[in-house]
C-alpha cells in the first residue's frame, strides 16, 4: 500500500480545510473497514486520510429534547448503537438492524456514517433510513446543509457529497406509537443480497396511513417503491394482510435488478417479492405493541 498520511485534526473545520487543501489526494478516514481495505487491495490510493472520528462531537448519540429525534455523531459505531440503551430503549428497530450489520468486529470500528457515505449498494442502514425518513446533516466548505436520506445516494458509490464536504451527523425522527416498522434482510455472502424496510401509521379503523417501503441491494441504491405505497394507502389492516403476495408482485415489479454474485434477476424478483410480503406482515403483527 502507498503510504499516506494520517491527519488527526481537533475540529470539523480543520477537517474540512484539509480536505479543501488535499483535494483528490485526501480522504476522510472513520472506521477504515472500507477505505483501508480498498487501500490495501490497491482499488484505491489515498496521500492524506483525515480521520474524523476523535474530533469532539463526532461521538454524539443523544435525543434531542425539541422534537425527540435521535442524533447520532458520524463517529457512532454500528456497535455503539447495537448496545446503546437508549437506543435499545427508545428506538429498537435501529439497534436491532445495527446489530445484525456484518460482523463484530467490522460493528466495532465502521461507523454508520462512513457505512452511508461509502454507498456500497448493499447496505442495510441506506434502506433503513430511506423508509424510516432520516436527514443526514453534511458540512463543507461552503457551510451546514441538511439532506434527506431518499435523495442522498446517486448511484452505486455516489453520493450528493460534494468535494471536502462530511457527514457530521444523522438524525431519525421519533416514531409514534401507532407508527410500526420492520426490517428484513436476506443473503448468503458477507453482505446482504436483498434488504426490505416498512414503516406506515395504523391510523383510524387501522387504516395505513403514510406507507413507506424501501427496497435496497439489488440496484445500484436503496429507493422507496411508490406503487407499493400507493397500493396500501388507506387500506384497511386486515385487507393487507389478505393480500400480502398481491403487494408482494407489486414490488417486484417496481425494481430492475441485475444477475451478479448474489444470484439471478429472476431470484432476486423472487425474494423482493417474498420479502416484501414477509416484511410487511411482520409490521402488521407489531401492531399493539407499542412501538416497533
Ligand atoms: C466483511 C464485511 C461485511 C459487511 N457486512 C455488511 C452488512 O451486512 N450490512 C451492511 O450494511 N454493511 C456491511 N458492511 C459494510 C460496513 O458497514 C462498512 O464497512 C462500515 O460501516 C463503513 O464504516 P467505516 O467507518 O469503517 O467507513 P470508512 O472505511 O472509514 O469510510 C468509508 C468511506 O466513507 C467515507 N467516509 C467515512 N466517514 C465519512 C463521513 N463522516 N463523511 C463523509 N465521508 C465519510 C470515506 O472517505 C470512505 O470513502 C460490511 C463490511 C465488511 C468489511
Amino acid at each position: 500500500m502507498r503510504p499516506f498520511r494520517l491527519h488527526r485534526p481537533e475540529s470539523l473545520d480543520e477537517a474540512i480545510h484539509i480536505l479543501e487543501k488535499e483535494g483528490e489526494d485526501a480522504r476522510p478516514l472513520s472506521g477504515g473497514t472500507e477505505l483501508l481495505l480498498l487501500m490495501k487491495q490497491g482499488f484505491a490510493s489515498y496521500g492524506n486520510l483525515v480521520g474524523l472520528t476523535r474530533i469532539p462531537g463526532m461521538d454524539r448519540l443523544e435525543v434531542r429534547k425539541a422534537d425527540g429525534a435521535l442524533v447520532i455523531g458520524a463517529g457512532v459505531t454500528h456497535r455503539q448503537l447495537e448496545r446503546s440503551l437508549l437506543v435499545r430503549e427508545r428506538f429498537p428497530l435501529l439497534a436491532e438492524v445495527e446489530g445484525k450489520v456484518a460482523n463484530v468486529r467490522v460493528r466495532n470500528s465502521g461507523t454508520l456514517a462512513g457505512n452511508l457515505a461509502f454507498a456500497e449498494p448493499h447496505s442495510d442502514p441506506a434502506t433503513l433510513h430511506i423508509a424510516w425518513g432520516a436527514v443526514l446533516c453534511i458540512r463543507g466548505p461552503e457551510g451546514a446543509r441538511k439532506v434527506p436520506a431518499r435523495e442522498f445516494w446517486r448511484g452505486a458509490f455516489e453520493t450528493v457529497l460534494q468535494p471536502a464536504e462530511v457527514i457530521e451527523s444523522v438524525e431519525l425522527p421519533p416514531l409514534p406509537p401507532n407508527r410500526l416498522g420492520a426490517y428484513s434482510k436476506f443473503g448468503m455472502h458477507e453482505r446482504p443480497s436483498l434488504g426490505v424496510a416498512v414503516f406506515f401509521t395504523c391510523g383510524e379503523g387501522e387504516r395505513i396511513e403514510d406507507p413507506r417501503v424501501a427496497v435496497g441491494c439489488v440496484e445500484p441504491h436503496a429507493r422507496r417503491l411508490g406503487e407499493v405505497e400507493t397500493a396500501l394507502q388507506g387500506k384497511c389492516a386486515a385487507d393487507v394482510e389478505a393480500s400480502l403476495s398481491d403487494i408482494g408482485a407489486i414490488a417486484a415489479g417496481c425494481v430492475d435488478p441485475i444477475t451478479d454474485l448474489h444470484g439471478s434477476r429472476e431470484y432476486k424478483l423472487h425474494l423482493v417479492a417474498e420479502f416484501t410480503a414477509r416484511t410487511l406482515k411482520r409490521a402488521l403483527d407489531r401492531n399493539g405493541e407499542g412501538r416497533p
